[in-house]
């Protein structure tokens, strides 16, 4: 780092965009607080270029994204890269971990993906909330039950605004489940009635751990829709508590 900040560099600008400029001292404290998040230094041992992550990784093949190229990026300490890459490619990563299990230096890109996220939220990134516009709904499901979206609920009904592509991933499915049986269908409806408590217990996690605050970042409409489902359930348990107790009272009664 003290290598950059002796070279008398510009501003990065992107020349297609209105965008300001970006400082190279921001850049500079973008990648400290990347460096800096706990689990850096357990994702990136080093780099050979080898190429297997991307090879196997299933975003590489539908998007303009590379895991290879993430650590690279990361390792090389390219700040504009970064910088460049937190706009949009960071978003294309699925989360499956295939490349963590397959990279020779024991890299996690799937990890250093999730910390460049983190470190986009953090920095209110324009992009972070573009990207993620389409998915509030997901991530109201996630969120207010803790449980992913599950299959059957990928419908042109349920999905709107993702427009007509959705349909093209709704129209078959009933065919291809049939010719290929998924043994994880059958708890669909089960796996959507979350126990109370546990509701209860996951906003604490949600609220102690920052997500809370994260979510007011990207989508304040969301955090206030998910606020009134938290505050909602947690009635609804303090009641079921004090059912309790009164039927408790009622049994030492008798
Ligand atoms: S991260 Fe690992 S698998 Fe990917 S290019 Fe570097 S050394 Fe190879
Ligand atoms: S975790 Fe992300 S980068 Fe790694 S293989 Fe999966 S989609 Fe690709």
């Amino acid at each position: 780092m003290t290598a950059h900040a002796t070279i008398p560099l510009p501003p990065i600008a992107d020349p297609v965009s209105d965008a300001a400029p970006i400082s190279r001292e921001k850049l500079e404290e973008i990648f400290e607080d990347i460096r800096s998040h706990p689990t850096y230094d357990h994702e990136i041992h080093g780099c050979l270029n080898c190429g297997i992550c991307t090879a196997t990784c299933p975003s590489a093949h539908y998007y303009d994204y590379s895991p290879r190229e993430i650590v690279q990026l990361l390792w090389t300490e390219n700040l504009e890269g970064i910088y460049d890459a937190m706009q949009e490619k960071i978003w294309a990563c699925a989360q499956c971990y295939t490349c963590a299990a397959r990279c020779p230096f024991e890299n996690s890109p799937g990890g250093l993906v999730m910390i460049l996220r983190e470190v986009a939220i953090q920095h209110d990134f324009d992009s972070v909330k573009e990207v993620l516009r389409p998915f509030s709904r997901v991530l109201l499901k996630v969120v207010s039950t803790g449980n992913q979206l599950a299959p059957n609920m990928i419908t042109k009904e349920a999905f709107p605004d993702w427009g007509p592509n959705v349909a093209k991933v709704d129209a078959p499915l009933a065919i291809l489940r049939k010719a290929i049986p998924m043994p994880t269908m059958h708890t669909l409806d089960t796996a959507w009635e979350v126990n109370l408590r546990t509701s209860v217990e996951l906003y604490t996690i949600w609220e102690a751990t920052g997500v809370l605050d994260q979510l007011e970042k990207v989508d304040e409409n969301l955090f206030d829709v998910v606020s009134d489902v938290m505050e909602e359930k947690r009635e609804e348990w303090e009641e079921w508590l004090e059912e309790q107790d009164d039927d408790d009272d009622e049994d030492d009664d008798d």
